[in-house]
């Protein structure tokens, strides 16, 4: 075999931050995403200090912690961003974020509008970060979403509820803005916009 001085030239992977307040269905929209194979994503799997929902597994849902272990990894430096959510903290890993970057995968991070802040900051001047902030309908309807499924107590959903309001303020923040009225309309938009920025 001759010898070769071509190296194969592998396109790193998008950064895709996806954000929304809480039941606006970032995580019913996420596992469409996950299951499209030409979208060639890694969902970045977050670390919380809240308790696990029913049937939420540690390691594919969450890494659920102590405040203590959380407080390890923030002085540890092992997180991209973290951030306080009603009560409980929630931090990106970064490790794997680089690695799978590197590997060519796609990675989705589902955080809220504090973490994108940092995110954005970190990585000014990446042209493969992509922002993406998913809007209810109405409020209306998120309370109804939130309400509806049935995982808070009341005294959570109001405090969740009433966090709404500054995130819509900061939505100004994402280069993209998709409304969640359409579960399969809303999908379809998230994915075009992918497509288009994987080109
Ligand atoms: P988030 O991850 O943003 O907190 P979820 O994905 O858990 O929200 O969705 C909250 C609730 O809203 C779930 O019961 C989900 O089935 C429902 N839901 C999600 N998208 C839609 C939609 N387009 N229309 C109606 N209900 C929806
Ligand atoms: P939930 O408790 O509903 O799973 O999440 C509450 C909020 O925390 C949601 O807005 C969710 O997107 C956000 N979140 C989840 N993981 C992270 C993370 O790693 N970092 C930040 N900043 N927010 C996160």
């Amino acid at each position: 075999m001759p010898h070769s001085n071509i190296i194969r030239n592998m396109k790193r992977g998008l950064l895709i931050i996806m954000s929304g307040p809480s039941g606006v269905g970032k995580g019913t929209v996420r596992l469409e995403l996950v299951k499209d194979k030409k979208l060639n994503l890694f969902y970045s799997v977050s670390m919380t200090t809240r308790s696990p929902r029913p049937g939420e597994k540690d390691g594919s849902d969450y890494y659920f912690v102590s405040h203590e272990e959380f407080d390890k990894q923030i002085d540890d430096g092992n997180l991209l961003e973290w951030a306080e959510f009603v009560g409980n903290k929630y931090g990106t890993p970064k490790d794997k974020v680089e690695a799978k970057r590197n590997e060519g995968k796609n990675v989705l991070l589902e955080i809220e509008v504090k973490g994108t802040g940092q995110v954005l900051s970190k990585l000014q001047g990446d042209k493969d970060v992509i922002s993406i902030f998913i809007a209810p309908p109405s409020i209306e309807e998120l309370e109804r979403r939130i309400r509806g499924r049935s995982t808070e107590p009341d005294e959570v959903i109001k405090k969740r509820l009433a966090r709404c309001k500054a995130e819509l303020e900061l939505k100004s923040q994402y280069e993209y803005i998709v409304v969640n009225d359409d579960l399969a309309e809303c999908v379809e938009e998230v994915k075009k916009i992918i497509l288009s920025r994987m080109k």
